[in-house]
């Protein structure tokens, strides 16, 4: 993955230091999570004293991960996660392209004078690190974090739980193999990490089999009331006001996921899913085939991120905000129907 130059670079600026940070997203996925822990435990079985500070809260369905223990919330423990970047001598950014994704936490990145290292794949990255690994085809960090191990360190430095960690963020990242994954290598990566006897049945059963009453009802009931689906531009959304996620007794996370139900509709080629937040609506998007929905976000909702996943935020209140995106179809309307 890496060039020999960048190599030698990286190599010596880890071998000078002693302690090291990594950061990730604000609402992290499993991919931000488990990359980051993962290579967090790689860098501590060679000695550096190495944390992970995650901008936000932590979903219910990751707090089981090994290595756990070496992260800390910036909104919940500020002076411990200000303290882990200031005396850090190095910086990791993962998946992450700008660092307004980081919230509260980037002025003290800027702040800091540490190395910067970004691992990423998402599109168009922005320029904050001195050092920047961007592939955006791959399905996640974490299978740019188990290349980065093997480019950067002679010796094997995967075991079970790194190994486990990193399965879990590339099998977050591609919907279990879903989608962001038809390229070869991400299968010899997966029977790499097969060999340290990751129990990867009940992974899954971790990650995709432990939500709670409330979010499964939640989920029936935005199936049966809450979908719109517009056949003439091959698109289906879910809309959850703040009422209806009192109503369920919403959790953090669990509308994660809910973007993909439409998929499940024959032709149905872009998805959105609209739930309401304090003083915002939070707009997810997700498409199959080649429609940019990216460009959607970024045009209309002051967001972005990947062709076929991408994220922003609406001002509007929830009508209007719906309104707002299906006049914005026909506009979409040629890409949507060309295949
Ligand atoms: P999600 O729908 O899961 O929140 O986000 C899907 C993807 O879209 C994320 O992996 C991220 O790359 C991107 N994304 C989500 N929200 C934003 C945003 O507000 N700004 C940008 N630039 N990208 C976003
Ligand atoms: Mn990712």
């Amino acid at each position: 993955m890496l060039d020999e130059k960048t190599v030698k670079t990286i190599r010596e600026w880890i071998g000078r230091a002693k302690k090291i940070a990594i950061l990730t997203h604000t609402n992290p996925d499993g991919d931000a999570i488990g990359s980051s822990l993962a290579l967090a435990m790689a860098l501590n079985k060679r000695g550096m004293e190495t944390r992970v500070v995650i901008p936000d809260g932590l979903p219910d369905f990751l707090r089981w991960l090994p290595g756990i223990e070496l992260s800390t919330t910036f909104i919940y423990k500020k002076e411990k996660a200000i303290e882990i970047i200031e005396n850090a001598e190095l910086i990791f950014c993962l998946d992450f392209n700008d660092p307004r994704r980081l919230s509260g936490v980037e002025e003290h990145l800027t702040r800091s004078g540490a190395k910067k290292i970004l691992i990423d794949h998402h599109q168009d990255p922005a320029s904050f690190t001195d050092c920047s690994i961007s592939q955006t085809w791959r399905g996640s960090v974490g299978e740019m974090v188990y290349l980065f191990l093997k480019d950067v360190f002679h010796e094997d430095m995967l075991d079970k739980e790194i190994a486990t960690c990193l399965y879990v963020a590339i099998m977050t990242d591609t919907g279990n193999f879903n989608y962001a994954s038809s390229y070869p290598e991400i299968f010899h990566i997966v029977g790499d990490l097969m060999k340290y006897e990751i129990e990867k049945d009940n992974i899954y059963a971790s990650v995709y089999d432990a939500f709670s009453e409330d979010r499964m009802r939640l989920k029936g009931y935005c199936m049966a009331d809450k979908l719109v689906v517009l056949p003439k531009y091959h698109t289906a959304y879910i809309s959850v006001t703040d009422e209806e996620l009192k109503r369920f007794n919403h959790r953090k996370g669990d509308t994660e996921g809910f973007v993909n139900i439409p998929f499940s509709i024959k032709g149905i080629r872009f998805t959105a899913l609209f739930v309401e937040k304090k003083d915002l609506i939070r707009v997810s998007f997700r498409s199959r085939g080649s429609f940019p929905v990216n460009q959607v976000a970024a045009d209309h909702f002051n967001g972005g991120g990947h062709a076929n996943a991408a994220g922003g935020d609406s001002l509007l209140p929830m009508e209007e905000t719906l309104k707002h995106f299906e006049s914005l179809l026909p506009e979409y309307g040629r890409l949507l129907s060309d295949k």
